[in-house]
């Protein structure tokens, strides 16, 4: 068989741990085998960022800005007991947060779906995907421990010398206080990704805030989601039959938990944080969801959402005995990616590739083999738990028979 070709490289970064070994077999087994992969690879190893000072992650960052794809492996965040761990000489800021800073991106997380995983939520049908906006709110508050008796303010002082200044409260006893802030940029740059995404999967998009209550903070997302959407992607989405939704957030929860999903849910930064929480537990299993990152002028960067599963990785360190990690999530960001870079460069073997290389996942699944964490999550199938390597090697075989 000839092997199927590509045009652009795919920027590929390397990551740690589980993952790592992972990544390999993936790229040894379903992938070298079939396509003649053409990546630009970046090794994001904790080892490789300490030597190069974390240059190497900025670097892989601007090729996702240059190529438009990259596929990402998971990664070490470094804390203190990794720094004596891995001797390193600073403490390397997160390269998911560096990656999504460089391409000012939105990260968008979904559920692979399996018929035998019933979703706690017994309506849901189809994948929720999260859209949360990773800037600011809460995250680069100002907080404060009022501790006695006082008044507290708020100002502004403007550039042009115009200023402002209210009292939040006049405190008779010990409280706490908090100042938040967010930017129209980002808030634009959000809301794009966004319809962008919705537009790209065919999806209708969801968003909700508090603007009831918050009138002009809140209030200023959904004009600027409004305003984002009336002129840009109006068109687009009445054409394709999609739907902009936006709502109370409150409402939104009440429908979510009652609808049969298939759409996006935009959510501000600290609603997004618990209810991606929410969603990937309701829908089953961290190990079955895939992240996408989207960055407003539309380039793409594909990854699994859980971590390097360390503890699977000292394990098969200390025995060196194959573990049972399950690879979906990272099968499904080379799959993604491989099919956006088809997509973008007109190659339908490569999407065709794409399509088949997550069939031969099902194959495999619904034939009843699969990773440990999957087995215990089963129902109505005979599931018989396998190592990582024999998944990966029947997924092989299914590949070979769907492209025969
Ligand atoms: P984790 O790697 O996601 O693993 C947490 C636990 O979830 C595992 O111990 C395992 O449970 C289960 N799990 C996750 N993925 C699985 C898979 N593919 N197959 C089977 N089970 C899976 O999170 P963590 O242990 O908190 O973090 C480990 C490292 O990953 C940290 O250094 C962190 O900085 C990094 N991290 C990176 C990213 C990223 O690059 N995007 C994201 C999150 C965390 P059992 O042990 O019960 O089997
Ligand atoms: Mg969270």
């Amino acid at each position: 068989m000839e092997k199927i070709k590509m045009t652009t490289p795919l920027v590929e970064m390397d990551g740690d741990e589980m993952t790592r070994i992972i990544w390999k077999m993936i790229k040894d087994e379903l992938l070298e085998p079939f396509v003649d992969l053409k990546t630009e690879y970046y090794d994001l190893g904790l080892m490789e960022r300490d030597k190069t000072k974390d240059q190497i992650t900025k670097d892989a960052a601007n090729a996702c800005r240059k190529y438009g794809v990259g596929v990402k492996c998971a990664t070490i965040t470094p804390n203190a007991q990794r720094m004596t761990e891995y001797n390193l000489t600073e403490m390397w800021k997160s390269p998911n947060g560096t990656i999504r800073a460089i391409m000012d991106g939105t990260v968008f997380r979904a559920p692979i779906l399996v018929d035998f995983i019933k979703p706690v939520v017994k309506n849901w049908k189809k994948p929720i995907t999260i859209a949360r906006h990773a800037y600011g709110d809460i995250y680069k508050a100002v907080d404060y421990r009022v501790p006695e008796k006082g008044q507290a303010k708020i100002s502004f002082k403007g550039e042009s010398g115009e200023e402002w200044e209210s009292v939040v409260y006049d405190f008779e006893c010990p409280g706490v206080l908090q100042g938040l802030y967010n930017k129209d940029s980002s808030i634009e740059s959000f809301a794009h990704s966004c319809f962008k995404y919705a537009i790209n999967t065919k999806q209708s998009l969801w968003f909700s805030t508090k603007d009831t209550i918050c009138k002009k903070y809140d209030g200023q997302f959904k004009a600027i989601f409004q305003k984002v959407y009336e002129e840009n992607y109006k068109a687009d989405f009445e054409k394709l039959g999609l739907e902009y939704f936006y709502t109370l957030i409150d409402d939104a929860i009440a429908r979510v938990i009652r609808s049969e999903g298939g759409y996006i849910w935009a959510c501000k930064n600290y609603d997004g944080d618990v209810m991606s929480d929410m969603v990937s537990t309701a829908f089953g299993s961290l190990a079955m969801m895939t992240s996408v990152l989207c960055s407003p002028d539309g380039k793409f960067e594909y990854e699994a959402a859980h971590g390097t599963v360390t503890r699977h990785y000292y394990k098969y360190k200390e025995t060196g005995e194959m573990t049972s990690t399950n690879p979906m999530a990272t099968i499904f960001a080379w799959s993604g990616a491989l099919r956006k870079r088809g997509e973008m460069d007109g190659l339908a073997d490569l999407q065709n590739f794409a399509d088949q290389l997550e069939g031969a996942c099902f194959d495999t699944l619904y034939s009843g083999i699969m990773t440990k964490d999957l087995v215990g999550l089963a129902e109505g199938i005979d599931a018989k738990a396998v190592t990582t390597d024999k998944f990966i090697a029947e997924i092989r075989k299914n590949l070979e028979k769907r492209l025969a």
